[in-house]
This record gives C-alpha cells, structure tokens and sequence, in this order.
C-alpha cells in the first residue's frame, strides 16, 4: 500500500477497531485514517508515574507502580471484589464491581508489579481506586500524557487513544506538495512532523504556530486547487465571441436619468470583455444592495442580443422578474424582444414564449429557475444572467453553464456582500467583479432602535413621513400568531395599522396566492397604498425608489446581514431613508452589539465580517443546517492571511507550473466532494 492509500485506508484497517467502533466513529464522520488525524486532542490527563502511595491525593488521579499482595473475593456475587497492592510507603485497594474473578486475576497477578491509573478515593480510612481503566504490567503504555478527543458514547478514552497512537505510530512520510518557498514560512516543518505536533499535548491550542498553520495552509491551498482546476476547465472552453460595441452605453446614459459609477463602469467592462473574448465567462458580480447590478446587466444584455444570441435573465422570485423585465421593457430599444415566464403565464400564453424562444424570434426571457426547466428550449442561447442567487452550489451553477451549452456566457450576481475569504472559498470557481461605490446622491440610511411599547411615537413618525409623500414597509417576522414564538405577526399587525391609517395599509406574506401578490406590489409601487406590512418576502432584490421607511419587529430575531438586506429595501431613490428596529426590552449583549453596528455602519461587506464574527461563517449563508463543516481546520475569520497567501501561490502555480503535483493533496482532502455540496 503506498503512503497515500494507507492514509485513505478505512478506519477498520486499524488493530481493535471492529465493526462497532467503526460505526461510532463513522458517525461522527471518520471513515478514514486521514479523518482521524483531524481530529484535535482538546485536554490531555497527566498519568506519569510522580508519587508513591503514601502521597497520595485523594480526588486527584494518579498513576503509581505497585506489588499485589492480596484478593479479597466475597462469596456472595454481587459484593464488590477487592485487590489489596502495596508499595514500600503503603497500601492500596483496587476495588471492582461487577467483574469476573478471572478478568481480575489475570490483570493483577499475585506478587507481580503493576503500573495502575485512576481517581484515589479514600474509605474507611484506606485508599483505594475503583474499577480501575488503566492497568497494565507493562508502565510504558501508562506512565505518559494521554490526550482526550471529544467522543462520543461508546467509545472509551483509552479505546481511541490506542486507536490514534497506533496511527501516530504507523504515520508515512509523504511526498511534499508545498513550495520551498512556502515550506520556508512554516520553518519548514513536513506534513508527518506537523500531524505528530497536532497531536502532541504540549500544543494543545497552539493555532498560531508553524505546524498549525502549516496543516491550515494545506487545506486552504487544496481548496483552491479544486477550483482553479474547475475554472481552468471552464477558460479551456473555446466560444464564438460576442461583438462588443460602446454606443450601447453611451445611448444608455441618454435613457437613464443617472451616470453610471465609476465601479459600475468597470464592471461593466470586466464583462464586455469576458463577453467579447473567446473564453467562456463565468463570472460572480458582487455589490451591496442598491448599488446598481441590474442595469450593469441589461446594458451587457443588449450587446450579446446585437450579435445575435438570446439572454436568460433569472431571478429567485417572481416578484423579482417581474420588476427586471418592467425595466427592461422602459429601457431597452424598441426592437428587442422581451417577455416574461412566470407561475401565473397561462398556459397558452406560455406556449407561444416557448415557441418564440425556440425560433429565436424572443431575445431574452425574464423567469424564475423555471426558465432552465427540459420544456425550455433556446434557439441561440448567449447569455445566462442569475440575480440574487447565492444559494447556487457549485454544481448548480456548472450544470446550468453546461445547459447554455459552449457559446452561453454566465454572470451571476449577489446583494450577499461577504467576506473575502468567504467569496474564495464559496465562488472560487468563478471570476470576481465587485461593485463597492453607491450612487452618489444616495444618502445612508438613519437608523434607530425602539422598545416594543413605544410604537405609539413610531406610528407618529408614520404619520409624519406619509404626509409628506412617502411610503413604509413594515416587517413581521411570522406570518400569524403563534403560541410557540412570541413574535409579531403580519396579519396582527396589519388589523393594528389599519384601524389607524384605513384604506392606507396592504399586506404581503407567503400564504397569499402570487398572482394577488403581484397586484398588491403593483398598487403599492403605484402608491395606492402607503404602508406595506410584510414578512421577509420583500427582503430579496427589489426596488421601490419612493419607499423610504422600514420598520423591522423583533429586530433580534434576524442576523446583521439579513437586516442590512432589509435595511437596502428603502431609500434607493433620493430621499432619506430610514429604518427603525423595533424590539423587546430584554436584549442581550450580542443583541445590542449588532443593533449598535447597524446603526453606525452602511457598508455591507463591513457588516457581513462582523455577522461572521459573531455566528461562525457558515451561518452567514445559512448552510449550517447541514451541520457540516467546510473545513477541518481551516477557519476563513482567523487566517485570512493564509487566504491570501494561498491565492498568490495559486496564481503562481497557475503561471509556473507545468505539471501537476497536487494531486495527492487534493485526494486526501477531498475538496471536490466537500466544494460540491456547498450551499
Ligand atoms: P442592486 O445592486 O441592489 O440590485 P438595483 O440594480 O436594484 O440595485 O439598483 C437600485 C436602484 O438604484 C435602482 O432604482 C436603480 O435604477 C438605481 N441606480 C442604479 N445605478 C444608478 C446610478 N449610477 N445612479 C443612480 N441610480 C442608480
Ligand atoms: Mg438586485
């Protein structure tokens, strides 16, 4: 077996490890020797022979070598059997319930020395340790440090230690992967020496040393190597380029009563020039909510439907779609044909689309995931555009790139402002574009906090703004009442607010069948109505320039970025938008903490570091449900530098490297698995 297939071996290649403790461990997914290794020793107990009997401490545990001298086994079966030992200082008894005489005799044979370890306990004036688990004539595999691993039920300490200590033991040296120029800033410690040193007591929570960082810097680098792989796949991809022509913007900017900003001019032409290339874009848009993606898309949009190919525009609700393709239709030349697919097209209405996209006499298509349903066929699909779409795994997204087929450009975009780090590890697989800049006239957004009981001063502010042109949205958390959960409703709230501003209130939540759903937005951005109660269905995307009010219930309820989310609901056009975040007076800590940092920050991509400091990352995009963890050692909040540092050696691989040596790394770690169920 060579070094790399012994580390991949299953766990039940392992001396005493049967069919049992293989499916304990299995469960606590360790199914190899590689998995194994991963697994930190968190506290260790000292069971170094130190003392003689009659220093003992009582309640402490102790390991001493000692004669025995005596059994002490009552005839009746269920009384405790003793054994008595001594050393020169004293004596001591090793006391035993529910255990065969032979099992006794054979670990503790009369008049031979014996290394024991456990808690002393002192009765009827004799020391004594009961049920002894550490017992042995050989003091070696006593008298030392043993680490203790988190375990689950059916597993003893001394069970998994001599399983890892095998292991440890048994530990191959393997091919080096990292670059000596690499391997230099880890002092040069080999992947064998830094396992060894994981599991060494003495460097228990010692993250920030070499060997530490060595294995961090392992992991991160494998990630990467998957995904630089998958994107060189991607670029290999040779397409008909699109034709790029820069009178479409600047006829644009004639339609548009805005510039374009700087950053959205530079994304802008990321894109152009993915598009006008021979390589196949697939490209991840990130900017902060309200800074201005969609229009970058439907500009880039109108140059692959002038070179003759037809553009997917998909959104994550219908909501959503239909607000692009009603912008679309305001701005886009006369001569472009555009639709829309949503769950209330009829059925024949959606026939003829399906027609249309098929003979290419539609241009783009505005839709829901629905759009990559089998029934769906392009004529010449050019252009895949996925708004607000940060649950897309990277299989999702290579599927759906595969489905446009060679020719088909991807852009995906998301309002999700997160962390560097975090976008490596998620989109790596992608090119990055970002916009940071907010069209200029925009005011931030004042926000402020109030208890639950003084909603009589918030429905006066209400008033204020409505009178003054404006509208509000108002969020619940639930939909109805609930025993469990003492959190506002829509429904209550919007029987509440009706009695005092009547025929002024609407109300929108996920029960209510989408076709009333869109006549209930339609009124309101037709301003209809000037208050909008609502659960988080609003919170994705969409743009009510005269909206700028937002009033959260149970504010604590939701995470920073998803109240950032909200927050972006409001104040798009040029008014000064506020949001108010209502809660309970018994807030905790971290409660306040993050209502302090809404309140002074704006800036989505600071407020996302802070949500991922205070949940962990994988809450921050809500896959934790799956309990898995992305990495095993590796943590995107504490070793950003490594991030970095990774990134360049990637793009140093990528110029330099002419053949592959990787490949043990990436199969031991398995990245491509684990990068596959991500999200
Ligand atoms: P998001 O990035 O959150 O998807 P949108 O594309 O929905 O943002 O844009 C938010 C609002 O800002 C829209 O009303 C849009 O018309 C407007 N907008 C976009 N770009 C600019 C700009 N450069 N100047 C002024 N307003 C802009
Ligand atoms: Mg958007």
């Amino acid at each position: 077996m060579n070094n790399i297939n012994f580390l991949l071996s299953s766990i039940n290649e392992i001396k005493g490890v049967g069919k049992k403790t293989s499916e304990i461990l299995k469960k606590k997914k360790i199914n190899n020797i590689f998995d194994l290794l991963y697994r930190l020793p968190h506290s260790y107990t000292d069971r170094r022979i130190k003392m003689k009997i009659v220093n003992l401490q009582v309640g402490k545990i102790s390991t001493i070598k000692v004669k025995v001298k005596k059994y002490q086994f009552p005839r009746i079966r269920n009384l405790p059997k003793k054994v008595i030992c001594e050393d020169e200082t004293g004596t001591i008894d090793c006391v035993f319930f529910n255990s065969y005489e032979g099992y006794i005799r054979k670990i503790l044979p009369l008049n031979e020395e014996v290394t024991i370890s456990g808690k002393i306990n002192y009765y009827k004036k004799r020391y004594q340790i009961t049920n002894p688990l550490y017992v042995s004539q050989e003091s070696n595999l006593i008298d030392k440090i043993h680490n203790k691993y988190s375990l689950t039920d059916g597993i003893t300490e001394k069970t998994y230690n001599n399983i890892i200590n095998q292991v440890l033991n048994k530990l191959p040296n393997i091919d080096e992967w990292l670059s000596s120029n690499i391997l230099n800033k880890f002092d040069n410690l080999s992947w064998k020496d830094s396992i060894l040193k994981l599991h060494d007591p003495k460097n228990i929570g010692k993250f920030k040393e070499n060997f530490y960082q060595r294995l961090v810097f392992d992991e991160i680098l494998a990630t990467l190597l998957v995904f630089s792989e998958i994107r060189k796949s991607i670029k290999k991809i040779k397409k008909e380029n699109k034709k790029f022509n820069p009178n479409v913007l600047v006829k644009f900017e004639k339609i548009l009563n805005f510039k374009l900003t700087n950053d959205q001019k530079s994304v802008l032409n990321d894109i152009n020039l993915d598009l006008a290339s021979q390589n196949k874009m697939f490209r991840i848009l990130q900017g902060d909510v309200g800074s201005g993606k969609t229009i970058v898309a439907l500009i880039s949009a109108i140059n692959v439907i002038k070179s003759g190919y037809q553009v997917a525009f998909m959104a994550p609700t219908e909501i959503l779609a239909n607000q692009h393709y009603s912008l679309a239709k305001k701005i886009f030349p006369k001569e472009i044909c555009i639709d829309l697919i949503t769950s209330n097209t009829m059925a024949k209405n959606k026939k003829e689309i399906q027609a249309k996209l098929a003979n290419g006499k539609l241009n783009m298509i505005f839709g829901t995931h629905s759009l990559f349903q089998k029934k769906i066929n392009f004529y010449k699909l050019g252009y895949i555009v996925i708004d607000e779409q940060h649950k897309f795994g990277v299989k999702q997204r290579k599927a759906l790139s595969d489905k446009g087929g060679v020719n088909c450009d991807v852009l995906l975009m998301s309002a999700t402002p997160i962390p560097r780090t975090l976008t490596m590890t998620i989109y790596g697989d992608m090119d990055l574009s970002i916009i940071k800049e907010k069209p200029k006239f925009r005011k931030e957004i004042i926000t402020y906090s109030k208890i639950e009981n003084k909603i009589d001063e918030v429905v006066k502010f209400v008033k204020k703004e409505i009178k003054g042109g404006n509208q509000i949205f108002w969020v619940c958390p639930l939909i109805k009442e609930s025993a469990k959960i003492d959190h506002a409703s829509a429904i209550k709230k919007y029987e509440f607010l009706k009695k005092i501003f009547p025929n002024q209130v609407t109300m929108l939540h996920g029960n209510i069948e989408s076709k009333e759903r869109e006549k209930i937005l339609k009124d309101f951005l037709k301003n209809k109505y000037k208050i909008l109660v609502s659960t988080t269905i609003i919170e994705v995307g969409i743009d009510f320039p005269n909206a700028n009010v937002i009033i959260i219930e149970n504010a604590n309820k939701f995470g920073l970025s998803q109240l950032h989310q909200l927050r972006g609901r409001v104040g798009r056009g040029d008014k000064q938008g506020y949001c108010i975040l209502m809660f309970k007076s018994n807030l905790s800590e971290n409660a306040k903490k993050r209502i302090n940092i809404l309140k002074k920050i704006n800036d989505g991509f600071f407020i996302s570091e802070e949500d991922m400091k205070l949940r962990g990352f994988g809450d921050l995009l809500g896959y934790k449900q799956s309990g898995e963890k992305i990495f095993r050692l590796a943590d995107p909040i504490h070793n950003q530098d490594l991030f970095i540092l990774a990134e360049k050696e990637i793009k140093r691989i990528e110029r330099e490297e002419k053949t592959f040596k990787y490949y043990n790394l990436i199969k031991l770690y398995d990245r491509a698995e684990i990068i596959n169920e991500l999200v």
